[in-house]
């Protein structure tokens, strides 16, 4: 079963920047993958498109075999997406954050409380349920957009930079919250530019870079030609 199919993926941004220049892309359900590429390399456009919040200019796209653009009610319920900019009302408190994501997946509201309870937990944040989100630090606020995400349970969670700008220690410690949701059989994918962490953690992995796939391959693969 393939967790995401990509097809002749191009997109053109208005004023004329060309982003992606037709990928392929395919990654196995239960896998962890990174996309590596330096900055500027369109690694964030590739999965704003993939999670409908960037239109592509032409191609294919499919998750968990639904196409994007024919089914994509279904297709979003696949996907949790954890994005690099903290996008929740700080003033919220962290378990209001995660159970008001009920409201876009159609997911009742008992269920959500009993879910956040779940992800709270494992994401060690239990403790900060009733403490506003502002007053979380740097790296609990990133695993607090990995409850949210997780909310309505999607096969599919993707990553945007998860750890960028954040020490090594940190870093570390993201990466155990990140294998213990693969282990559970979510498949997930990362955007990051460090090889270090696409090295500890993916199975499997693209480079891109100018909008250009440049190599997709195991990590072992890669690690046999360097
Ligand atoms: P990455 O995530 O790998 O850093 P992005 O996907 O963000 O790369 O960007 C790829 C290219 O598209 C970059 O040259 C960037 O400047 C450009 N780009 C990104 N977003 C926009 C936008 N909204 N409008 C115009 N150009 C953009
Ligand atoms: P508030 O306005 O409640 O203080 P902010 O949104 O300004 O909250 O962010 C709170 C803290 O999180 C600040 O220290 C800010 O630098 C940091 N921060 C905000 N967004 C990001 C981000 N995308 N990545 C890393 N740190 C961030």
């Amino acid at each position: 079963m393939k967790a995401l199919s990509i097809r002749g993926l191009t997109k053109t941004y208005k004023g004329g920047h060309v982003a992606l220049k037709g990928i392929d892309l395919d990654v196995q359900a239960g896998d962890f993958f990174a996309l590596l590429g330096p900055n500027g390399a369109g690694k964030s456009t590739t999965i704003g498109i993939i999670s409908s919040l960037v239109n592509k200019t032409s191609g294919t796209v499919s998750v968990f075999g639904y196409d994007l653009d024919t089914q994509l009610t279904d297709l979003k319920r696949q996907i949790g997406l954890v994005p690099q900019e903290f996008n929740f009302n700080q003033f919220e408190t962290v378990q209001q954050i995660v159970v008001n994501q009920a409201g876009y997946y159609g997911v009742p509201r008992e269920v959500a409380k009993q879910r956040s309870e779940k992800y709270l937990k494992q994401l060690s944040l239990w403790d900060k349920r009733n403490a506003p989100a502002r007053n979380l630090s740097g790296g609990m606020k990133r695993r607090l957009m990995i409850a949210r995400a997780l909310l309505h349970e999607p096969k599919l969670l993707i990553l945007d930079e998860p750890t960028a700008g954040v020490d090594i220690e940190l870093r570390r410690s993201m990466w155990d919250y990140l294998e213990a949701i693969n282990r559970q059989g979510i498949t997930i994918i990362l955007t990051t530019h460090y090889l270090e962490e696409a090295e500890s953690l993916c199975r499997n992995i693209a480079i891109i870079d100018q909008g250009v796939i440049i190599e997709n391959t195991s990590i072992k693969g890669l690690l046999a030609t360097l």
